[in-house]
């Protein structure tokens, strides 16, 4: 028998597959539009595409455990040394051994309500105690999180953008977030959208780490890279940090094509900022179209964004029937809200024109 802090586990709800959906619906699965997990639009660049389809000649070997190449890479990019890094197969493989390395039954993890799904189900997988904070103004609220750190406090979990609302927090603010954090508490700064932030909103999380060596930033290639479906994300620390992580981290756990995309991705910079640009506009469409529907939303620093529209499963089964895939956030205490994500400019008029018939 399972323990039951495994059995209280609330299933992470993944969505259906656009063949299946499709069967569902009687709709040809070239014209469903799926906005519904934040990836990129534009696919990945092909720089990627090319390592990846190299990488394809040798599958009978191991891929490089240690990541060397991808973690020179990224060392040149981030200035940090390759002591400093974890890379994981996906970021949320970086914020699940987070919490394998240092919380077990008796310990907690502070995160904020409406925050990413992932903190909560890590923690639980842990045995260990979720203190849920609530949000100010659907983000972040860091005093009321500072303040909820107890004693066997070992984790807290912030997301910059925040998934599912988009909320953002000045880096400053997390700055002085880090300075009431006592050091034996891991601070968790998940930046999966960070190459989304327009230039104003720009920090630098990993040059803190120097002066908090209880800072792990985690990042995606899953997200302005474009590549969610190889998995491959990562963890910037203090080395004793990462080399706490790497110690429960699986010896293989990122594929050798993920490794070979992720590192020429790495310096495709102009597809990051093609990537970045397309959502500026997409954001803007969406955002027009809401106010033009006298609809709610919450301001969005990330590839998506989320409105308010009272019966959401309703809406989101009348989005279905016309073959638009957006996502629910009933799971996240938003029962009334449904997030979507930034497509190209045709895919975002197409949710545009279904979401008007929707709610007529
Ligand atoms: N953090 C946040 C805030 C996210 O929204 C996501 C993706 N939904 C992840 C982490 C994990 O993404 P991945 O495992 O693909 O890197």
């Amino acid at each position: 028998r399972a323990p039951d802090h495994i059995r209280a586990i609330m299933p992470y709800q993944p969505g259906k597959p656009i063949s299946e959906l499709a069967r569902e619906m009687g709709l040809a699965e070239s014209s469903i539009v799926k906005l519904a997990s934040n990836e990129n639009p534009l696919g990945m660049s092909t720089r990627a595409r090319d390592a990846a389809r190299m990488a394809l000649a040798d599958l009978a070997r191991y891929p490089d455990g240690g990541a060397f190449a991808l973690k020179a890479a990224l060392c040149r990019k981030l200035g940090v040394k390759p002591e400093q890094l974890v890379i994981g197969n996906g970021s949320n493989d970086v914020l699940e051994i987070a919490t394998q390395a240092f919380l077990r039954p008796g310990c907690s993890a502070v995160y904020a309500q409406h925050a990413f799904a992932v903190y909560p189900l890590a923690t639980q997988a842990r045995g260990a105690r979720g203190v849920e904070v609530p949000a100010r103004n659907f983000g972040h609220d860091l005093d009321a999180m500072a303040a909820a750190i107890s004693p066997d406090t070992r984790i807290v979990f912030i997301a910059n953008p925040n998934n599912p609302t988009g909320t953002f927090l000045p880096g400053g603010d997390i700055e002085a977030f880090l300075h009431q954090v006592p050091q034996d508490v891991l601070v968790v700064l998940d930046e999966a959208y960070t190459e989304y932030l327009a230039p104003a909103q720009r920090y630098d999380a990993i040059a803190w780490i120097e002066r908090f060596p209880n800072l792990l930033v985690s990042r995606t290639f899953s997200k302005a890279y474009g590549l969610a479906g190889l998995r491959v994300g990562y963890g910037v620390a203090h080395a004793e940090v990462a080399d706490l992580m790497n110690r429960v981290r699986q010896p293989f756990n990122v594929s050798s094509v993920a490794l070979a995309a992720a590192g020429a991705a790495l310096d495709d910079e102009e597809f990051i900022e093609q990537s970045a640009e397309l959502n500026r506009r997409g954001m803007q469409q969406l955002t027009d179209a809401f106010v033009a529907l006298g609809l709610e939303w919450i301001p969005s620093a990330g590839n998506f964004v989320t409105f308010k529209v009272g019966d959401a499963a309703g809406v989101d089964r009348a989005l279905l029937r016309q073959g638009v895939i957006v996502r629910p956030i009933a799971g996240y205490g938003m029962p009334h809200w449904l997030r979507v994500s930034i497509g190209l400019p045709e895919e975002n008029a197409r949710f545009i024109a279904a979401l008007k018939q929707a709610l007529a």
